[in-house]
């Protein structure tokens, strides 16, 4: 039998063995079978990291937007360079395809695209003459040490969203990743320092609550960025800002696909295979709800999508022609599973069951195949909670009315489509409906990196998005000087408060 691999934290600079004693087991999600484990940190390690990367964080925040912004474009090459090793390990653990691990890869690096810019985007205001001789500026500042916590359905995209605009905003990091998939964002950050950061800069703490709860009760961290379900999501928040803390708190997602009667249905079609199986359905933006408007619609759709999902085939992630692999965990599996049974227990229609699916030659793979539900209702709580696996739910509605209050009124406010040839109705739908990013003919409609990513409702707790000018935001502080300097004219004395009058 191979020796055990033993996945290390990475802190200023170097892989650092755990030394709590405990560790989780990292699985082949193709074949079952664990591949390595990852040191889980207590308390005390996760206090250690954060004081090595307060000693470092000022002498970061000191060097100038555009040398740091250097660092991150050589980081972008050397990311590029790496691709191909760092998709496939990602695949290895996540179990997604590599073309998909690859997809996961580059919309972090688009992030990072982003944040080269930041002598740009950290630029402060200036108004000269506010007053008599006086001047008022603004500007942003790093916050200092900052976490990131994240799921593990984006272990590159997620963890870039965070660290690449914090880091280019003169803060140091603790990123603690999800414990299934721990391998890339350890690479992500040992290339980071090959690229010129300082060490101590960006470190790498794996755990799992205890290093969480070490996170939000530690007075040295000034902000957490988290994204992962929604209880957890819940928790972070109020824990957090207890403890005074700045959170954002991304959660979970139900986003619905509503199809109009004038809406191109080999489209729709095309876009609902690829949004609701790609990644096994493990996607936040993933279309899991379908809500065709009007029966003949329905009766269209539900004809044409069955042939089409019968020949999606899961298989290894390391296939090329495998149209997704299997989902991240045996647990995961079976709940999913679970949610499938309950579907039918609630009298929803089965018309296609993905349970029971084994690949050949990798029967302890945790694989599921595709299921398709018809005459979902909106009491069914297999439609109410996330499923987060390939299976899709469909909705029938009326008019477009009733199918906007769907996802208005779902506790999660994620993400939302519309298919439709009708600018008008498209507009007025974008404008009204209660979600926080609307994709119009586009199925998982994934801000750009210099746009803002985040969701409405239970999708998101606190008031800043990811990345974006949002992300600049919420990985600085700003501070404003008032200015006036000495010209021998003695003003007035004064009790009351200075104004414009
Ligand atoms: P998760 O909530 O189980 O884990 C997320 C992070 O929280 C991990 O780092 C994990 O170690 C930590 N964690 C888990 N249990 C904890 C606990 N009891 N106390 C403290 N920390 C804990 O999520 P996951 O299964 O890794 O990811 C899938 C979820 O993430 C889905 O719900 C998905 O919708 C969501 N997600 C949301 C977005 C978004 O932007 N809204 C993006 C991707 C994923």
């Amino acid at each position: 039998m191979a020796a055990q691999r033993d996945i290390h934290h990475f802190i200023n600079g170097k892989a650092t063995p755990g030394t709590s004693g405990r560790f989780g087991d990292v699985f082949d999600p193709n074949t079952g079978e664990v591949q390595a484990r990852v040191a889980l940190a207590s308390a005390a390690e996760m206090g250690k990291a954060i004081e090595t990367a307060r000693a470092a964080q000022l002498a970061w925040a000191a060097v100038n937007p555009q040398r740091r912004a250097r660092v991150l474009f050589k980081y972008k090459a050397l990311v590029e360079e790496n691709m191909d090793e760092l998709a496939r390990l990602l695949s290895s653990e996540h179990g997604k395809v590599v073309a998909d691990a690859k997809g996961d890869i580059q919309r972090g690096l688009e992030v990072i695209e982003f944040a080269c810019g930041i002598p740009h985007a950290i630029k402060g205001e200036y108004t000269e003459g506010a007053g008599p001789g006086i001047d008022v500026y603004s500007m942003r500042q790093p916050l200092g040490v900052v976490a990131a916590i994240t799921p593990f359905n984006f272990p590159a995209m997620i963890p870039m969203w965070m660290f690449g605009v914090a880091i280019a905003c003169g803060n140091a990091v603790i990123l603690k990743p999800s414990e299934k998939d721990p391998s890339v964002p350890v690479r992500l950050a040992e290339l980071m320092v090959e690229a010129g950061l300082p060490e101590g800069i960006l470190n790498v703490v794996h755990g799992d609550k205890e290093a969480v709860d070490a996170i939000l009760d530690h007075p040295d961290i000034k902000a957490v960025s988290f994204v992962g379900s929604s209880d957890i999501a819940h928790y972070v928040y109020s824990r957090g800002t207890a403890n005074h803390k700045r959170v954002q708190a991304m959660g979970g997602a139900k986003n619905h696909g509503i199809i109009m009667p004038d809406a191109d249905m080999d489209q729709v079609v095309n876009d609902l295979l690829g949004s609701a199986y790609g990644s096994a359905g493990e996607r936040c933006m993933a279309l899991p709800v379908a809500v065709p408007v009007g029966e003949k619609t329905a009766n269209e759709l539900v004809e044409r999508l069955i042939p089409e999902i019968e020949k999606l085939v899961p298989g290894a992630s390391t296939d090329p022609d495998a149209i997704y692999g299997p989902v991240v965990s045996q647990a995961h599996k079976e709940k999913v599973e679970a949610w499938i049974q309950k579907g039918v227990d609630e009298g929803a229609e089965l018309k296609i069951d993905g349970r029971g699916f084994t690949l050949q030659g990798h029967e302890n793979g945790f694989f599921i195949g595709p299921s398709l539900f018809d005459h979902v209702t909106p009491d069914m709580s297999s439609y109410k909670e996330e499923i987060f696996g390939p299976v899709l739910q469909i909705v029938r509605a009326h008019d477009l009315e009733e199918a906007a209050r769907l996802a208005s009124e779902h506790q999660y406010g994620n993400g939302v489509a519309i298919f439709t040839r009708n600018g008008l109705a498209a507009r007025e739908f974008a404008s009204k409906v209660n979600v926080g990013m609307v994709g119009v003919n586009v199925p998982i409609p994934v801000p750009v990196a210099y746009h803002t990513f985040g969701g409405w409702k239970r999708s998101a707790f606190g008031d800043v998005n990811q990345h974006g000018m949002e992300g600049v935001r919420f990985f600085t502080k700003i501070k404003t000087v008032t200015q006036r300097w000495p010209s021998g004219d003695i003003s007035d004395q004064s009790f009351v408060i200075p104004t414009m009058q």
